[in-house]
């Protein structure tokens, strides 16, 4: 009776009613027929390059309906989608931040694995500049795995690895059925080309920051926005390290990233209904270290800590 339930609610509402009806995961958020204009937000990856294995790397997906849109593709990306009960054979789309490895060690994982796992087509890419030219190294890269996959006696679809790279500049760069993606330019040290996204679809909107130090242009894009997910830095615990290079580590951090503090006077000036703490950099900060770290930047409304499969 709960099989024949679920798949009438399946298809009146798409395939998210069957994973949360019979599989409602690791997550804390409560069982719910998630209707097909929904809009929710599952965190993928809160790490950084620290390889926790409680904190998978940089990836979050908003998932409107049965579409699956992807930002970032860190390390451990394939097993959190599995994890997550979304789907394993590619993603509508994929967005890069930047082309820092943290946010894509997880890239070759994700075109080659969904392949296998039946992806036929090609998924659009969006990102900065540099995007292609690594898109072509890593399938030069995986060549010999290609060849023998589509001659042997593995039954891939010819050409199905296949990702149609598309590098981007600011503003919409993607709209389609409802749902719109605009890149918004963000300062993260030297890199040449950075990007936060906002991601507007019927009944929500949200601002991911990426890897940025406070930008003006993100505050002015994401103004009131119902979720903010944004990276940081503990101000209180940042002092050169002792390692080479390590008398730099604070310069860097103020140059490249957003302090707890930074972070809360951003969303004072924001506003989002809810703030998102992600990519944390805590150098030992408890979960309520970065908390009153935010709340001493001025703001005093609705923020949490996320953790890798969260669903807002
Ligand atoms: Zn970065
Ligand atoms: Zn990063």
């Amino acid at each position: 009776m709960q099989t024949v339930l679920a798949i009438l609610l399946s298809l009146a509402f798409g395939w998210a009613a069957i994973p949360l009806r019979l599989s409602p995961g690791p997550t804390k958020s409560s069982a719910s027929i998630v209707p097909a204009t929904t809009t929710q937000v599952i965190l993928l990856g809160t790490g950084t390059p620290f390889p926790d294995p409680a904190s998978s790397g940089p990836a979050t997906a908003v998932v409107v309906g049965r579409r699956v849109l992807l930002f970032d593709a860190g390390p451990g990306v394939m097993r959190r989608l599995k994890a997550a009960n979304l789907p394993i054979s590619g993603p509508e789309a994929l967005f890069i931040t930047h082309l820092h490895s943290d946010h894509t060690l997880g890239y070759a994982d994700l075109i080659l694995t969904s392949w296998v796992m039946r992806r036929r087509a090609p998924f659009p890419v969006y990102g900065p500049p540099g995007l292609r030219r690594m898109t072509n190294h890593l399938l030069a890269a995986y060549s010999e795995d290609i060849h023998i996959r589509e001659n042997g006696l593995e039954p891939e679809a010819t050409g199905g690895y296949r990702v149609d790279v598309h590098e981007i500049r600011r503003g919409v760069v993607y709209d389609k059925d409802g749902v719109r993606v605009t890149a918004i330019v963000v300062q993260h040290g030297a890199w040449p080309d950075a990007f936060a996204y906002r991601i507007d679809t019927a009944d929500r909107s949200i601002v991911i920051s990426g890897d940025t130090r406070p930008s003006d242009e993100l505050v002015k894009a994401a103004q009131g926005v119902d979720i903010l997910i944004h990276e940081v830095y503990s101000a209180a615990r940042l002092k050169p390290e002792d390692r080479p290079g390590g008398q730099d580590w604070p310069r860097y951090c103020r140059e490249y990233h957003t302090s707890d503090v930074e972070l809360g006077a951003l969303a004072v000036r924001i506003q989002p209904k809810l703030l998102i703490l992600d990519h944390m950099i805590r150098m030992g900060a408890s979960d309520e270290e970065l908390l009153s770290g935010v709340r001493a930047g001025g703001y005093n409304d609705r923020v949490v800590v996320g953790k890798d499969l969260d669903k807002f």
